[in-house]
């Protein structure tokens, strides 16, 4: 437990920002190379992974954008990135117009306290040996924000209301609590240090289908009354249809379609954005055909040149195998990457049939 300073911090006004989130050229490359022994005995090649290959994306404060691809998209490491568990290999991060991406852990600190992150596996982020109450307090201690012990503890007991729990449970353990309720603990722990800006990392995908909504309704009901904003990293796009704002599709550490989320989910460009729609379950029955899921994802390791997506794509030519696709805007806000789309080869036709809402979410 930190037993740093209990000064209470200085009210600041604070600036009003445009974006409040900026990632520029952000690339992330991991070394995953045998041994230097292996590779001069073996004549084993350098092995360099990709896991984010240069995106760009700005997120309004307010706002839930969202991350979605397959796994191993690198969309987890933008999340951890962002919240400085990687340090990029170049590109920036501004978080109000300041670049964060390469501060020192003391010059992270003040920020440290307004990003916070929530996990997928609530249980592994909380501390199986400390009740909820010294969980919670924690961040309130480390970063000054009561003047008392009384005071410390009467904001954990908020906290843990806020995310509809008892003050009582402070005196619990974590495994104390079910699934879900460990999640409400994750989000009261990312909540003590009353953040600005959030990282959701597939919050609600280790959870039971019957409190997945629950927990969603939770955040989205936070976001309202503290004017939160969500960057939300998921695999579920139904869910992502319902809680975003904007949308961005990652693929073999590339962004390759960016747009709000309704214009997404009813006119996605990108061949690989229409080929994960194509995996929603279509309730309505509306019969439109339907890209059949083709293929693996490549390694990143060893990505295919051009469009990294040219060998599951049905559109692919000659260019797509040779030159990188860029982000190109479009007149209604999307941003998409694709040959095919600028040379109007890949058909534009809406898709009529609604996503449906979870069980449970409140749209
Ligand atoms: Fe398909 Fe070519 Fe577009 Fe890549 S650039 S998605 S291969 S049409």
């Amino acid at each position: 437990m930190s037993d740093a300073t209990t000064a209470k911090k200085p009210a600041v006004a604070k600036e009003t920002f445009e974006t409040i989130l900026e990632v520029k050229g952000l690339k992330r490359y991991f070394d995953v190379s045998a041994p230097w022994l292996n590779r001069v005995l073996e004549g084993a090649p350098e092995q360099i992974l990709k896991a984010v290959d240069g995106i760009d994306f700005a997120i309004k404060p307010g706002e839930t954008f969202s991350l979605v691809g397959e796994s191993g998209c690198g969309k987890s490491t933008v999340a951890k990135l962002i919240v400085g568990l990687h340090g990029p290999s170049s590109g920036s991060i501004e978080f109000e117009g300041r670049d964060i991406a390469n501060l020192s852990r003391k010059q992270m600190g003040p920020i440290r306290r307004r990003l916070q992150m929530i996990f997928q596996d609530p249980y592994a982020s909380l501390n199986p040996r400390w009740k909820v109450r010294d969980i919670i307090a924690e961040p309130i201690r480390a970063f000054g924000l009561a003047d008392s012990p009384d005071e410390v503890l009467e904001r954990v007991g908020q906290l843990l209301t806020q995310v509809g729990l008892s003050p009582v449970d402070g005196e619990k353990y974590p495994h104390e609590f079910s699934g879900g309720q460990r999640q409400r603990l994750s989000i009261a722990r990312a909540l003590a240090s009353e953040p600005d800006f959030l990282v959701c990392d597939e919050p609600t995908s280790a959870l039971d289908v019957s409190v997945q909504a629950q927990i969603l309704n939770l955040m989205r009901d936070l976001q309202k009354k503290l004017g939160l904003t969500y960057l939300f990293i998921s695999h579920n796009l139904a869910v992502v249809c319902h809680v975003s704002d904007r949308v961005g599709v990652m693929y073999l550490g590339r962004l390759v379609e960016v747009a709000p989320s309704d214009i997404l989910f009813t006119r996605p460009r990108h061949p690989y954005t229409r080929m994960l729609l194509d995996t929603i379950p279509d309730l309505e029955m509306s019969g439109r055909e339907r890209m059949p899921v083709a293929g693996e994802v490549p390694s990143p390791i060893n990505p295919p040149s051009g469009c990294a997506f040219h060998p599951r794509c049905p559109f692919a030519n000659d260019r797509c195998k040779s030159e990188r696709p860029e982000p190109r805007p479009l007149a209604d806000g999307a941003v998409v990457a694709c040959h095919g789309v600028e040379e109007g080869r890949v058909p534009d036709d809406p898709i009529m049939a609604k996503v449906p809402v979870p069980e449970g979410l409140n749209v």
